[in-house]
């Protein structure tokens, strides 16, 4: 990819999670659902399809991406999946990685990993899931293969440009600041919910 398409790409990805992903996201969690969020962007232009937000407290089904997917299935003249990007704000779990690729989605873009979910978010599924079900340690599964291509969104940002990289540091840091401060609103409150695995 050059240059200038993965600074532009970046830009995409981090603008939809700040404006689009993030206040669905508050809304969320003040309801008592989880951190995790998505969207699609259309691939010519990276503009926005649909963003979505984790809805575990209606169907512990309801994963950011799984409930986003959903939603885009309610749109009348929805594009073709061939033609979308996917963007999830953390590493797909497994029944969201199957979700995207059964979706017909050749591609997903996320910003926080599965140890970041585990460490950070105190998240331990994902993990879990994996290792229990799919005998597969960290990092185990196959992050290209003959159903789609993911991106580590902060490994995009590294191959960035030095004049870019700065810019799009200082966002970074601004989103992991605020997942911060909304985890804890979720992990303060998780007790009271009914979500089988808070
Ligand atoms: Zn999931």
């Amino acid at each position: 990819m050059a240059g200038e398409q993965r600074e532009r790409l970046v830009d995409a990805l981090l603008t939809v999670i700040e404006r689009h992903i993030l206040p669905q996201t508050r809304k969320g969690i003040a309801a008592g659902n989880k951190v995790f969020g998505a969207a699609l962007l259309d691939k010519r232009d990276y503009s926005l399809v649909l963003a979505g937000t984790n809805n575990e407290t209606e169907n512990p089904l309801w994963h950011g991406e799984v409930h986003t997917i959903k939603k885009f299935y309610e749109i009348k003249d929805r594009p073709c999946t061939s033609n979308l990007l996917f963007l999830s704000t953390h590493e797909p779990c497994s029944m969201c990685l199957s979700a995207i690729t059964w979706a017909g989605f050749d591609n997903f873009f996320y910003f926080f990993s599965h140890e970041d979910s585990r460490d950070a978010f105190s998240i331990p599924h994902d993990l879990r899931i994996l290792k229990e079900v799919f005998t597969l340690k960290p990092g185990g599964y196959r992050r290209t293969n003959a159903f789609w291509h993911s991106e580590h969104i902060p490994d995009l940002m590294a191959a960035c440009d030095d004049s870019a990289r700065a810019g799009f540091h200082a966002r970074a840091d601004a989103i992991r600041a605020e997942y911060a401060r909304l985890s804890e609103i979720y992990q303060s409150s998780k007790a009271e919910t009914a979500i089988p695995l808070k």
